[in-house]
């Protein structure tokens, strides 16, 4: 069996070291340029269209993320590099949804508590009593309920946070989850974010989501309500949520994904008082969960076994 690395920095020793231990039959090899040589499976991240040229016996592509909008491109122009019949399939979880939850949950919390509140006093010099938060008062909308958004929800509930989420379709569980009020579809987008004090987004990135964060939105959150963004920049209109920022309709955001990455140096999020920027950090791929993930569904193909995490390349996620 043969497999192909790919990654755009050319880092793929450790990769190839990893997977060897587990697939111990099995030829590694990184790709460099020119290579065209049939592979039996792809390991890649954000792949040009040289590495995607159909070659002798491709099973499948992993990628190594949950997100493929690095293969399928924004707008799903990158669908048709793919070399027909051979199924993409995206990392679940592994050990990504721990690391949201965290993450999510942190920031939720730093706004419930006021800390970003305490935070600007402390820079003053102030000793001052804010008024507390009621949790009742805090609705937080998720959009986006697969495998990280699900876990952030639940994480938040745990904390006592009134949950909503949204997703593309109904699914089994109807219109509640382990206490979270589900929605769904176009219509029910209102009924999820309508006066939400915290809106968190971990939706993939598709035509139907790209700028889904947008100024029509914010107006429908409840005045003075944040923004976590944890799942691709160009969900976002900037200009719209400066624009939030300076009307006090939002009255923070906490930002780890962004159109431009890293974030240029004069970009106006940087001197934005109430915007707090992370480097894309929320949820690392973590080289041994991951390697081990792929690995296993490899070997279950072998075995002529289906596997999930299987991407819909016309849904985009
Ligand atoms: P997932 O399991 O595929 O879940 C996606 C969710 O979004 C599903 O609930 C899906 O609805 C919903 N959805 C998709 N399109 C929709 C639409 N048009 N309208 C309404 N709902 C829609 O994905 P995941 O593993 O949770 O990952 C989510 C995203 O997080 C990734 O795509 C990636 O961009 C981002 N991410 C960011 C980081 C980071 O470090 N910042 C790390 C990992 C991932 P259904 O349930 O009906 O299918």
């Amino acid at each position: 069996m043969d497999i192909l690395i790919y990654s755009p920095d050319g880092k793929t020793a450790p990769y190839e070291t990893s997977l060897a231990e587990h697939l111990r039959e099995a030829n590694i090899r990184g790709w460099q340029p020119g290579d065209a040589a049939p592979a039996d499976y792809l390991v890649l991240w954000k792949p040009n269209a040289e590495v995607l040229l159909p070659r002798a016996r491709l099973k499948a592509i992993f990628n190594l993320g949950a997100g493929v909008d690095g293969v399928l491109g924004t707008r799903g122009e990158g669908a048709h590099h793919l070399p027909p019949g051979v199924p993409l399939v995206r990392l679940e979880d592994a050990g990504m949804a721990d690391q949201m939850a965290q993450y999510v949950s942190a920031a939720a919390l730093r706004y419930f508590r006021r800390l970003d509140v305490f935070d600007a006093q402390q820079a003053q010099g102030q000793w001052k009593f804010q008024k507390p938060n009621r949790l009742t008062d805090f609705p937080v909308a998720v959009l986006g309920y697969g495998t990280l958004g699900a876990h952030v929800a639940k994480a938040l509930k745990a904390f006592g946070f009134p949950v909503r989420a949204w997703r593309r379709s109904q699914r089994g569980e109807g219109m509640h989850d382990s206490g979270i009020e589900l929605h769904h579809g176009d219509a029910g987008f209102d009924a999820c974010v309508s006066g939400a004090r915290i809106l968190v987004n971990l939706l993939p990135l598709t035509p139907q989501t790209e700028n889904v964060l947008n100024a029509h939105l914010f107006a429908k959150l409840a005045q003075g309500a944040f923004l976590i963004n944890v799942a691709r920049g160009a969900h976002l209109v900037e200009d719209d949520l400066l624009a939030a920022l300076d009307s006090g309709q939002i009255a923070g955001a906490t930002l780890d994904v962004f159109r431009t990455e890293p974030l240029p140096a004069d970009h106006p999020f940087w001197r934005a008082p109430r915007v707090t920027i992370t480097p894309h950090i929320s949820a690392l791929t973590l080289r041994d969960e991951t390697v081990a993930q792929i690995a296993g569904k490899i070997a279950a193909l072998e075995r002529g076994e289906a596997i999930t995490g299987i991407v819909d390349p016309t849904r985009g996620y």
